[in-house]
């Protein structure tokens, strides 16, 4: 079988052609400057192409894709037939939607009625969307919503303490994203730890960051909220703050709320810790060897934060079997990992050192931890071609 996975932004798109069976992955790219001029980036059969195509809309960026999945020398498929389904990733499913589904008017719908919760990202999804039934009409589309998998919590934990008015009439609540993530996690950590019944918490650190607390494969809770913005301190994002410093901040600078926004999202977290040195955890950690307080600082804070969530979670499931780590620095970065199970001794978290310097998919928890401490390498893209071929074979 072959999905083709897509992801598209304002102005870009990202797509990926995947064996759901297989995970294997025969081309991949990116269309860029979308409504500007138009680039194509290709890689397939181990070359990269890059192609200057005019792309006014995203139409025209799915239709190069197309071109070059079937062109004769960079292409992986003899004609577009081949392609069984599509894959689109898309951020805000709202309330309206728990899980993927197969699209069609009303679900076009649905998602347009989400885009007061996502306006950035779900207009351009949806044009994403649009312009794939317009050249592929007969070709089976799915949305898989980063959302979705955390619609299982339960109303302690994503309601906000605020007038119901709010929740009632304008949807605001917590949402969490990074749900794909999430989801691929728990069950390839149901399969590694070969049981279905366990507790889990799971760490998605990378540079968006985000944490959710798993009952048997369900979501409890999780650190992000109505926006990415709350949760962990992240690479350029504050992570949960005391609503009021907006106001102050706002007040004292002559800031707008929007200037405020962009700049607890854009110009925060482990960058302005660090004294603006970087918000990459690598430059973070060569910092503090070298002796910068300020890169050690954000690695701490960063640190303490997740390990709070940690102890947080597994007071909410009452209790904690699994703890997994995943995305650019959870998969990576060992110190960060140690740094985080350091809080955790009382819980019975014990790191096997030389396991955690170890990369892939492994079990880095000594043979005595009470809790099973894994990596779990993540991968959106064969969640959202699983989802997909599961939903169309399903639908036949
Ligand atoms: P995104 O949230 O953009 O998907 P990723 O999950 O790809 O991010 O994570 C990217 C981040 O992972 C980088 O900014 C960097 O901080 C971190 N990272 C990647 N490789 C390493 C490494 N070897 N050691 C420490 N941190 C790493």
């Amino acid at each position: 079988m072959n999905i083709l996975i897509i992801n598209a932004g304002s102005s870009s798109l990202k797509y990926q052609l995947m064996d759901p069976d297989t995970g294997v992955v025969s081309a991949k790219g990116l269309c860029e400057r979308i409504g500007i001029d138009g680039r194509l980036n290709h890689n397939a059969n181990g070359k990269k192409v890059v192609k200057d195509i005019p792309m006014p809309t995203h139409s025209e960026a799915i239709a190069a894709t197309l071109d070059i999945l079937v062109d004769a020398v960079d292409g992986v498929i003899k004609s577009t037939d081949e392609i069984d389904a599509v894959g689109h990733r898309v951020l805000h499913g709202g309330m309206e939607f728990f899980d993927s589904c197969i699209i069609d008017d009303e679900v076009i719908a649905a998602i347009e009625k989400c885009i007061p919760l996502g306006p950035l990202h779900n207009p351009a999804n949806l044009m994403g969307i649009r312009a794939c039934q317009a050249v592929m009409p007969t070709t089976p589309q799915v949305a898989v919503f980063d959302t979705a998998f955390h619609m299982t919590m339960p109303p302690k934990a994503y309601r906000y303490a605020i007038p119901t008015e709010y929740f009632k009439n304008d949807s605001i609540r917590r949402y969490g994203f990074h749900g794909t993530s999430h989801k691929y996690v728990a069950k390839r950590t149901a399969e590694l730890v070969g049981k279905t019944e366990f507790k889990m918490v799971n760490c998605h650190l990378g540079n968006g960051s985000s944490m959710s607390a798993v009952l048997n494969g369900k979501c409890q809770d999780t650190t992000m909220g109505l926006t990415p913005l709350a949760g962990v301190p992240m690479g350029t994002r504050s992570g949960d703050i005391d609503a009021a410093v907006v106001q102050f901040i706002c007040n004292k600078y002559g800031m707008s709320v929007d200037e405020c926004l962009n700049m607890l999202n854009k110009k925060s977290g482990v960058l302005a810790l660090s004294g603006n040195v970087s918000s990459d955890f690598r430059d973070l950690g060569n910092g503090a060897a070298e002796g910068n307080e300020e890169c050690q600082l954000a690695l701490d804070k960063f640190a303490y934060e997740v390990a709070k969530y940690v102890g947080a979670y597994a007071a909410a499931l009452k209790g904690i079997d699994v703890l997994t780590f995943t995305a650019g620095v959870g998969e990576n970065d060992g110190a960060t990992r140690a740094a985080i199970c350091d809080y955790l001794g009382f819980l019975g978290v014990k790191l096997d050192p030389e396991l955690n310097a170890q990369r892939g998919e492994h079990k880095i928890s000594a043979e005595d931890s009470k809790v099973q401490v894994w990596v779990v390498p993540t991968n959106e893209e064969l969640m959202i071609a699983q989802d997909t071929a599961e939903l169309v074979k399903a639908a036949k």
